[in-house]
């Protein structure tokens, strides 16, 4: 092995080395933020790959975002050149679909199943719970998703639900989710936490596959270990179980996915479910400059029961981490937008691009002044992390088209178009399709078609039906016909052998469908002022298409993103929220709103305990570790949020930011001499005392701005607690919720409407109560 040239471990410290030869047994990798975790990570598979010990194949890299899998194939590829194949690299959820397109019957699916969005799966919940005769406005749909997200993450079948835990909805809840189980079945469909869940229990109920599994991934690794839920858990152990080979990575003060069931006791528990596990930790930082890294270090430092690391950087100096506040949020946006503009043409400092710069978000409510202001000024932007492109109702039609024609009989996608465009079927003719389907045992475009045929259906809707339903018949067709192209030939083709027969490109297809079921035309002939935005929204999608091999990978790809960002060539600055910005760095960072209320968010400041708090904190720690070479906060004193305005104070994390490492900036213009000149120093310049928000309540500025917002019904603040926080805790919880209420119990909040929420309680049905009256509730 020594014989080789090992270029890759050259650029590597001892204990990233270390990480990297120890192949063999149960490897730990714990370590803070830019330690160069994901690149140890990386080299190994390099290594692994290099040295002969792995083909391809034989790896397993599970990474937490679609984007952290591109970014580490690449990587791969650049340090490896030339190689046959690539491992399995991709996200829990991407690996587990291609593993259950395999044994789908195992789990009474066929291999080429639907993906189901949220939209779908609420529909169909509601279905279902009208069906049992409940009132779907006590017992709304949104909730029973709720909860059986939580026992989906937890890998509860329905019989597996503890008793302990099958309470809720009416005490129906595990009734429902049983019938929405079988629901799936029919439908030949799976929601997002199926995906997962299925493999647990093929991998649990059949030795034979798992070990099948066992044999081949004999090298498993995984980034973003914190942040891994129970289901994952197990499917990772089962997987290691016969060798042990894996290397988890991971930092306890980056775990982020608590409320979305994620266990950072996973990481800790690692060293007993696999004993003897090397455990190694990196303590060089790469990323940051000094400044930056003492400052996220000052604020993570206020957990409690951390495991604590050390963490330094060569990169000494630097510019400080800068402050600032502003008048409203649209001010915030302005100043970013003109600040990122600076930067962008230079001056000062080396010009940086927009691709190096970075907007990270706590709410994603926060980004529409961004995207307002960014259009106005005609600044180039991507929004990343929001599934907000392919939500968008033209969006999801097309792609209720692709279903179809991709699985014809996909009876959620047929109902959602059968009728858009108008094809002059009213809701007679539309029970008559379901009916007759159900009679027949067929989907819903088999009844359709029997309809047609036996002249069961009559008006002018006749004549649509049947081109529509011979439309399907025709696209399915040629998807039928194309040529399956993989991209990962390591994997072997999931589909049958088809003939090598291909006229259309599935993009040709896909403007193809839109064409001719008139959903183009529809919105052509609409004259609504949104109509022009669609169709270029449909452009926009049958361009994102040739990044894919077939309308199957990309419907899939779209069902698994957490990332939409279609890469183009265009330089960009990049809008997510903090939490999809996990293990991305950029060398120009941006952390708008660090008010009381909003960051920490109002919920983890209303629960009794430290734990949301602590969440919180851990998010601004990723925050503020994303930045390479200058990171600047900003908050703003008034904020409108869900057409509310609220007036707000700066975040409390603020004040653990160490003052030496903090330029306090004033903002220009509107209260010249702000919060800088409160602590004695003029102009937009540094300050040697701690940033404390006691100076900015202090401040001239922050009088003044007072004054202005006498002109708006906001209450006054007080000193250590948001003024508004019982007028405005409302605003702070969304729709979707889930809240606990003393009298009342658990509940999902429906709407939102001044300070009173209506809330679906999981024992009392829906009421309506005040804000101020539930804390979220604790998962
Ligand atoms: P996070 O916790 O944010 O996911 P990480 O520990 O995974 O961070 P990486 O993303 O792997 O860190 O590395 C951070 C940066 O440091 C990257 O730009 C990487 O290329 C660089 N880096 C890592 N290790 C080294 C090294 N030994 N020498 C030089 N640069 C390094
Ligand atoms: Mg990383």
């Amino acid at each position: 092995m020594a014989a080789r040239p090992m270029p890759y471990l050259d650029d590597l410290n001892p204990a990233q080395r270390a990480a990297v030869l120890a192949l063999d047994g149960p490897v730990l990798m714990l370590a803070g933020a830019g330690t160069g975790k994901t690149k140890a990570l990386t080299s190994r598979i390099v290594h692994l790959l290099a040295t002969g010990k792995a083909r391809p194949n034989e790896i397993l890299a599970v990474t937490f975002t679609n984007k952290a899998a591109r970014e580490m194939k690449e990587r791969v590829a650049r340090l490896l050149g030339q190689v046959e194949g690539m491992p399995w690299m991709g996200t829990f959820h991407s690996i587990s679909v291609k593993i259950l397109r395999r044994h789908a019957e195992l789990v009474g699916l066929k291999s080429n199943f639907t993906i189901l969005d949220t939209d779908d799966q609420l529909r169909l919940l509601k279905q279902l719970i009208i069906a049992a005769n409940m009132d779907e406005k006590r017992w709304p749909a949104r909730a029973l998703a709720g909860l059986i997200d939580h026992w989906k993450n937890r890998a509860w079948t329905p019989a597996k639900v503890p008793s302990s835990e099958a309470g809720g909805f009416n005490n129906r809840g595990t009734e429902l989710y049983e019938q929405y189980q079988e629901r799936l079945r029919t439908l030949n469909a799976c929601d997002f936490g199926d995906l997962l869940m299925h493999c647990v229990t093929i991998f649990q109920a059949h030795p034979d596959v798992l070990e099948q599994y066992q044999r081949w991934l004999r090298y498993i690794m995984v980034d973003e270990y914190q942040d891994t839920n129970v289901a994952q858990y197990l499917w990772l152990r089962l997987l290691a179980q016969g060798h042990r080979n894996i290397c988890c990575v991971g930092d306890d003060d980056q775990s982020i996915y608590g409320w979305r069931g994620a266990e950072v006791g996973n990481i800790l528990r690692f060293e007993k479910d696999f004993p003897g596990a090397q455990v190694i930790r990196l303590e060089q930082n790469y990323r940051s400059t000094e400044h930056i890294l003492a400052a996220a270090s000052g604020v993570i430092a206020a957990n409690a029961g951390r495991l604590g690391k050390t963490l330094w950087t060569e990169a000494k100096g630097g510019e400080k981490l800068r402050l600032i506040g502003h008048w409203d949020g649209e001010e915030e946006a302005r100043w970013i937008g003109d600040e990122i503009e600076a930067l962008q043409r230079g001056g000062r400092r080396d010009p940086v691009s927009l691709n190096a710069q970075a907007i990270l978000v706590r709410a994603s409510h926060q980004m529409r002044a961004f995207e307002d202001r960014f259009l106005t000024i005609g600044l180039p932007y991507r929004v990343v992390g929001g599934p907000r492109f392919y939500e968008r109702l033209e969006i999801r039609d097309a792609m209720a088209y692709f279903r179809l024609a991709v699985s014809p009989d996909d009876d959620l996608a047929f109902e959602r178009v059968v009728n858009t465009p108008k094809r002059g079927l009213g809701d007679k003719a539309q029970q008559d399709i379901q009916r007759t389907a159900r009679a027949s045992g067929v989907s819903l475009l088999e009844g359709a078609r029997e309809l047609v045929v036996s002249g069961g259906i009559g008006g002018k809707g006749a004549g649509q039906l049947r081109a529509f339903v011979e439309g399907v018949d025709r696209w399915h067709a040629a998807i039928l016909n194309a040529r399956p192209q993989l991209a990962d030939a390591v994997i072997e083709p999931m589909l049958p052998e088809t003939p090598p027969h291909a006229d259309l490109s599935h993009v040709r297809l896909a403007e193809v469908i839109l064409e001719e079921s008139g959903y183009v035309s529809m919105w052509q002939n609409d004259k609504t002022p949104e109509a022009a935005g669609r169709l270029e929204n449909l452009k926009e999608l049958v361009k994102a298409l040739e990044q894919f091999d077939s309308l199957q990978g990309f419907l899939e790809h779209v069902a698994l993103i957490m990332d939409n960002d279609t890469e183009d060539a265009t330089e960009k600055v990049t809008i997510m929220t903090l939490h999809a910005a996990k293990g991305l760095e950029f060398p120009v960072v941006f952390l708008p709103g660090w008010e009381d209320g909003l960051f920490p968010s109002q919920r983890s400041m209303d629960e009794s305990g430290q734990k949301g708090l602590e969440e919180e904190r851990r998010l601004a720690y990723v925050g503020i570790t994303r930045a390479e070479r200058l990171c600047t906060i900003s908050f703003a004193a008034n904020r409108r949020v869900y057409g509310q305005w609220q007036s707000q104070l700066p975040s409390r994390f603020i004040d653990e930011l160490p003052a030496r490492d903090v330029d306090v900036l004033t903002p220009p213009g509107l209260y010249g001499g702000g919060f800088g000149a409160a602590a004695g120093l003029g102009g937009g310049s540094q300050i040697e005392e701690r940033a404390t928000r006691a100076d900015v309540y202090n401040s001239p500025g922050w009088r003044r701005m007072q004054d202005r917002s006498a002109s708006r019904p906001i209450a006054a603040p007080k000193e250590g607690r948001s003024s508004v926080i019982d007028l405005a805790a409302v605003s702070r919880f969304a729709e979707g919720d889930r809240v606990f209420h003393q009298k009342f119990g658990y509940g999902t909040v429906m709407a939102i409407e001044g300070d009173k929420l209506d809330i679906a309680f999981d024992k009392a049905g829906t009421k309506k109560v005040v804000a101020g009256f539930v804390t979220e509730a604790q998962s």
